[in-house]
């Protein structure tokens, strides 16, 4: 049977045809950074983490560093947004390839790191995950190259929607859960600036997104709108009610999930996530939050 392949490119739908899926992402430093009580909470023995995660592109000491640390999102994601505390190891790893070069990683993902700088592969094989790859650029001043804890979240979330893939506005207000601070408060301010001026995608329509905006600013929008739906939801009943409102927004579509999970009304009750927001550093500083 042949696999199933997502290729996940985010934010150049002109690449859309690579395959159904592409994801990208910015930017994200360190998750340490942003993490630094979360990432304490998780600690795996050298064992358990062989077998996940391969880095290659990189000096053998530099991709130690980095496999220890994805081995920690790992977890982290897998325990925060799955609720999955000691995860199944991967039968498959995930391949991290650092990209040294933009023509490195042009050649590989298909597109020039100029506003992305991470792309992630997952190929399935009767519902589940038979190959995953990440591509990224490691040319910044940080050793862990500043896209991959992003990246990293969608292919833990292929695990759980191996059947069918999470709606575009869910699996990327999630991963951007797992960006820097800084990330967060830039997509937070592209998301205030169209509140403002009155171009926010009504929960319906962002929920109905497909693909990405064809255009930056749209592109932009959409992920501070998806990341802030996200922290509002979890914030209001956990990680583990809202990953089961999304699969069954999937299946009895959105608006009737979200009455079902939360008893709230697509069109009227929504306003508050992208008016008011939930403060950034309260969830990425605070393990709880997430659950
Ligand atoms: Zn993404």
């Amino acid at each position: 049977m042949l696999p199933n392949r997502i290729a996940r490119l985010e934010a150049r739908r002109s690449l859309g045809q690579l395959w159904t899926h592409i994801w990208t992402q910015l930017l994200a430093q360190l998750l340490a950074l942003a993490f630094p009580l979360v990432l304490s909470l998780a600690v795996a023995t050298a064992a358990e983490e062989a077998a996940n995660i391969e880095v290659v592109g990189v000096s053998e000491e530099r991709a130690a560093i980095i496999k220890e640390h994805a081995e920690r999102v790992r977890r982290i994601a897998f325990e925060q947004l799955l609720a999955a505390t000691d995860p199944q190891p991967w039968n498959e790893p995930c391949l991290i390839v650092v990209h040294s070069t933009a023509e490195s990683f042009a050649a590989a993902v298909g597109v020039e790191p100029v506003a992305i700088r991470g792309a992630t592969s997952i190929e399935f094989l009767a519902h589940s995950v038979s190959s995953r790859q990440i591509d990224v650029m490691g040319d910044g001043d940080e050793t862990v190259p500043d896209a991959l804890a992003h990246e990293l979240v969608h292919v833990v979330l292929a695990d759980h929607f191996s059947r069918l893939p999470p709606p575009r506005w869910a699996d990327e207000g999630m991963a951007v859960l797992f960006d820097s601070l800084l990330k967060q408060q830039r997509h937070n301010a592209d998301l205030q600036h169209a509140v403002k001026h009155g171009q926010t995608w009504s929960a319906g329509d962002l929920a109905a997104l497909e693909d990405y905006p064809d255009s930056i600013g749209r592109q932009q929008v959409f992920y501070g709108q998806s990341a802030a739906l996200v922290r509002w939801l979890i914030a209001e009943q956990g990680a583990a009610t809202f990953i089961r409102f999304v699969d069954d927004s999937s299946t009895i579509g959105f608006s009737a999930a979200l009455q079902d999970h939360y008893g709230l009304d697509a069109v009227a009750d929504l306003e508050p996530a992208w008016r008011q927001g939930i403060p950034l550093a309260e969830l990425v500083t605070t393990a709880g939050s997430l659950r």
